[in-house]
């Protein structure tokens, strides 16, 4: 065997990545936020043949995940979205009152494998502080590695997509970069509040209100409670798989579409 170089181990580094990176600079779909919804909508989409990035700014994709509810790492789904745990390939168990449990830890790790399976790109540690718009449309997003951007006077850069999907949870950063801007109708700053806990509400309001916010622009999961005002729901998952689920079809329809 070789001796291990320390150089040759820099370089391959370097090179790999940037390999990588540079390919996912244009894209048929941007998915910002690394959450379930995000995740499942990038599987969905990547293993339908379309060419998927995901940006995550935290070390650890996974989003609200990993924690379950109050540090108990379990996540508790629903029936209907017991499907998509099977095609995730995780484990589950059945509880009372049509509600599963799996290990979070299992789940979230799940979906980052499945994700990069599916032959999505998944990078950490990248934060979308802004969006592209041309022709009053959403064209891209504008990245920057955290921390560094919100420091130091570093420009970032950018990324573009047919399609972007704001999968940032409770931030809705994409929409509030659009918020920001002026460029999104009142009737979304009205409704921009999260209403208190309703669990059965709040899962159903995530499923049926994933919507285009903005043309080129789609809310999933917990933004789509902070984008259009529905109820949280806490330490469950399903609404959050099933609101990926439903951002994909969405996309994918639209973006195909846009090929004619
Ligand atoms: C750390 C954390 C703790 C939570 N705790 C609770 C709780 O105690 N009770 C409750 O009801 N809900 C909580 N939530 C939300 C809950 O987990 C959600 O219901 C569920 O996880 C939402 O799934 P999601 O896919 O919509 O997004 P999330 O799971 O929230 O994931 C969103 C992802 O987007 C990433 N992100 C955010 N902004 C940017 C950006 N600008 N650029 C790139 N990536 C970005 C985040 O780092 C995160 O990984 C929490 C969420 C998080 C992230």
């Amino acid at each position: 065997m070789d001796r291990l170089e320390e150089t040759t181990i820099s370089r391959t580094i370097i090179s790999t990545f940037h390999d990588k990176l540079l390919d996912r600079i244009v894209n048929d779909v941007l998915i910002v936020g690394a959450g379930p919804s995000g995740m499942m909508a990038a599987i969905r989409l990547a293993r339908d043949g379309f060419k998927v990035t995901v940006l995550e700014k935290r070390l650890s994709p996974g989003g609200g995940l990993w924690g379950g509810g109050m540090a108990m790492s379990q996540a508790v789904i629903q029936d209907e979205a017991l499907p998509l745990l099977d095609e995730i390939g995780v484990a589950h168990e059945s509880a009372s009152g049509g509600l599963h449990t799996t290990d979070a830890v299992e789940l979230a790790a799940g979906l980052c494998l499945k994700t990069v399976q599916s032959g999505a790109a998944l990078f950490n540690l990248m934060m979308v502080e802004d969006v592209c718009v041309q022709r009053e449309r959403v064209t891209g997003v504008v990245v920057n590695r955290p921390l560094i951007g919100e420091t130091l006077p570093v420009d970032p850069i950018m990324f573009s997509a047919n399609a972007v999907v704001d999968g940032t949870g409770h931030d809705a950063a994409v929409v509030q970069a659009l918020r920001r801007r002026g460029l999104l109708a009142d009737v979304f700053t009205d409704r921009s509040r999260e209403g208190p806990m309703d669990a059965a509400a709040g899962e159903a309001f995530v499923v049926e209100n994933v919507a285009e916010a903005f043309p080129g622009l789609w809310v999933s999961g917990m933004s789509v409670c902070a984008t259009f005002g529905g109820p949280r729901m806490g330490p469950i998952f399903g609404g959050m798989l099933l609101s990926g689920k439903r951002v994909a079809e969405l996309v994918a329809a639209a973006v195909k579409e846009m090929r004619k």
